[in-house]
C-alpha cells in the first residue's frame, strides 16, 4: 500500500503529530490503496501559524500581484504535468468514471491561468472628498483562509478555492474529505513545485470532527469557504458565527430541469440523463427533478428509460464506463431507502431501483433510478439523495412549473427546455437559483460564478467575484491641506 509524505504544512510535506495515517479505499475493487495521515489539533494550528506568518510577515506578503499571476500560471502547467496521476487519485478515491473524471482534470489549469489573469487587475477606487483630502481604497487580503471541501471533485473544487485565494494573495489551510485526499496532496505537490512561498498553501488531512472545527474556530482564521452537506454547512456557519468569523457557503441541491411540450426532446432527454446519472448523481448540481409537462409527459418518461437502459456500468477505469460504483456502502444504504421510501410514498418505478443483476466486481453499483409520480412535496422530491436517482414531477402551466420547481429549501440551479425563445429568459428571472441553464445542463467554467441561494448557500465560487471573498477593502484618507509652501 502506497503512504502518502504527510501534510503540506509551510512548504514542507511533514508526518502527523499523531504519527496516525488512515486507509482510503478503492470503491470499484475494494483495494485500500493509500494511507492518508491522520491530522489532529496540533497539525491545524501548525498549519494555521504557517498561514498567518505567510500572509502577514513572510515572502508571499511581499509578493507582488504580478507574482502572485506568475505563480497561478506555473501551478497551471505543474497541474497539466500532474494530470494522469490527479485522474488515477480521483478515479480509486470516488469511483467515478474516467471519461468524465479526465474532463474535469484537464479543464483545471484553465482555472489557474483564469485567476492568474486577474492577479494583477486587483483594483480599488478613488473617492471624491469634499474637503482637501485625497481618498482611495486599497483591496487587501482577508487574511488566513480556512478551507473545507468534500469528496465527491476534490481537485476541482480545492481549486476553486485556492485559485483566488492566491490571486487575491490570501493564504489557505485546506482540509479536504478524509475520503478523497490523496488528489488534494497531489495537487499540493504540483503547488510546491512552483516554489509558490512557504505557507501560502497549506493541506492537513484527516475526520471532519477531529480536524474540521478546530480549522473553523481557530484565533487566526479570518475567513471560512466551505463545500459540503448542508447539515455540515449549518454547523460550521454556526462555529463560524460564534467565532465572528465570515463565511463562504457552497452546499447541496434539490435541482429541477424544467421541460416543456414544445422543446427538443432528444435534446431535453440527454440533458436530464447526463444531469443526473453522470458521477452517479453524486454532484451538487445533480438534476434530481425533472419537472414534464403533462402533453409529453408519457412519451418523455419512455425516452428517458429508454436512454438510462443504454447507459453502461463498469470498471470506471474503461473508457466506455458512464457509471462507476457508489462511493461507499453508506451512500449506497442511503440511497436505497430513498428509494423504497419513494414507492412506499405512491411513486412508481420505471426504472432500476437497486443493484444491477449483471455481475460486477463491486456490490456497490446502483442502477440509474426513475420514479415518476412523484409529490412534489414528498420526501424524494425536498432532500437531496446525491445517487443516481430521478424524480419526475407532471406539471401543466408554466407558472405551475415555477411554483414547483421554487418548492424546496434548496436553489443551486435549474435547467429549463424550451422551444419558445422569450420562454427561456422570463422563467429564469422568476427561478431562485444561482445558476439557470437554458437548453443546456452542466455548463461551468472558470469566468462564471457559482453558487446557492436559500440552502444552497451564499457567497460566490468563479468568476471574477470570487476573489472578492478573499480581499478586504481598506479606505485611505489623506489630507493635503488648503495651501503649501509658496
Ligand atoms: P460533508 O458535509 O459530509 O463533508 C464535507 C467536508 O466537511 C469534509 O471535508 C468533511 O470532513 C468536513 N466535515 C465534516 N464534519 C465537519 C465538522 N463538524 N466540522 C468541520 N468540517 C467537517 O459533505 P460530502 O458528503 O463530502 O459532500 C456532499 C455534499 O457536498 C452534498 O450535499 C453536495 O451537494 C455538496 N456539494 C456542494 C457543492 C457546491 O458547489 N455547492 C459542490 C460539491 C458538493
Amino acid at each position: 500500500m502506497r503512504q502518502v509524505s504527510g501534510h503540506y504544512i509551510n512548504g514542507q510535506f511533514v508526518e502527523p503529530n499523531s504519527g496516525a495515517y488512515f486507509e482510503s479505499t478503492d470503491p470499484y475493487d475494494g483495494d485500500e490503496w493509500i494511507e492518508i495521515p491522520r491530522g489532529n489539533a496540533e497539525d491545524v494550528r501548525e498549519a494555521v501559524e504557517s498561514a498567518r506568518y505567510a500572509v502577514f510577515e513572510g515572502e508571499w506578503s511581499n509578493a507582488t500581484a504580478s507574482q502572485r499571476g506568475n505563480y497561478l500560471s506555473q501551478i497551471a502547467d505543474r497541474v497539466e504535468a500532474k494530470a494522469d496521476e490527479l485522474i488515477d487519485c480521483e478515479i480509486r478515491d470516488t469511483g467515478r468514471p474516467k471519461n468524465e473524471i479526465s474532463g474535469a482534470i484537464r479543464a483545471l489549469p484553465a482555472w489557474y491561468r483564469y485567476y492568474a489573469g486577474l492577479a494583477n487587475k486587483i483594483q480599488g477606487e478613488t473617492i471624491p472628498n469634499d474637503g482637501t483630502a485625497e481618498v482611495y481604497t486599497r483591496k487587501e487580503p482577508v487574511g488566513v483562509v480556512g478551507a473545507i471541501t468534500p469528496w465527491n471533485a476534490s481537485t476541482m473544487l480545492a481549486t476553486w478555492k485556492l485559485a483566488p485565494a492566491i490571486a487575491a494573495g490570501a493564504s489557505v489551510v485546506l482540509k479536504p474529505d478524509e475520503r478523497a485526499s490523496a488528489a488534494v496532496l497531489t495537487l499540493a505537490s504540483a503547488i510546491d513545485e512552483t516554489g509558490l512561498p512557504n505557507g501560502a498553501v497549506n493541506v492537513v488531512t484527516g475526520f471532519g470532527e477531529e480536524i474540521g472545527s478546530p480549522l473553523v474556530t481557530h484565533d487566526s482564521v479570518d475567513k471560512v469557504s466551505f463545500t459540503g452537506g448542508p447539515k455540515t454547512g449549518a454547523t460550521i456557519a454556526e462555529q463560524a458565527g460564534r467565532n465572528l468569523k465570515p463565511t463562504v457557503m457552497e452546499l447541496g441541491g434539490k435541482s429541477p430541469n424544467i421541460v416543456f411540450g414544445d422543446a427538443n426532446l432528444n435534446n431535453a432527454a440527454e440533458g436530464v440523463i447526463d444531469g443526473i446519472f453522470n458521477a452517479a448523481g453524486q454532484f451538487c448540481a445533480a438534476g434530481s427533478r425533472v419537472l414534464v409537462q403533462d402533453e409529453i409527459h408519457d412519451e418523455f418518461v419512455d425516452e428517458l428509460v429508454n436512454k438510462a437502459d443504454g447507459l453502461v456500468l463498469g470498471n470506471p477505469r474503461d473508457e466506455v464506463t458512464d457509471m462507476g460504483p457508489l462511493a461507499s456502502q453508506a451512500q449506497f444504504t442511503q440511497i436505497d431507502q430513498y428509494v423504497t421510501k419513494a414507492q412506499e410514498a405512491g411513486a412508481r418505478l420505471e426504472y432500476g431501483g437497486g443493484p444491477p443483476e449483471t455481475t460486477l466486481a463491486s456490490d456497490l453499483f446502483y442502477e440509474p433510478t426513475i420514479l415518476s409520480d412523484v409529490d412534489p412535496d414528498s420526501t424524494l422530491a425536498q432532500e437531496e439523495v446525491f445517487g443516481p436517482v430521478l424524480a419526475v414531477i407532471k406539471f401543466s402551466t408554466e407558472s405551475e412549473a415555477v411554483r414547483i420547481a421554487n418548492q424546496t429549501d434548496f436553489g443551486l440551479v435549474a435547467g429549463i427546455w424550451t422551444g419558445d425563445a422569450q420562454r427561456g429568459p422570463r422563467l429564469s428571472t422568476k427561478i431562485r437559483a444561482g445558476t439557470v441553464w437554458i437548453n443546456t445542463y452542466r455548463m461551468i467554467g472558470p469566468q462564471y460564478p457559482w453558487g446557492g441561494v436559500k440552502h444552497s448557500g451564499w457567497g460566490r465560487e468563479n468568476g471574477k467575484s470570487a476573489v472578492d471573498e478573499f480581499l478586504e477593502t481598506k479606505t485611505v484618507f489623506m489630507e493635503y491641506g488648503e495651501t503649501g509652501a509658496e
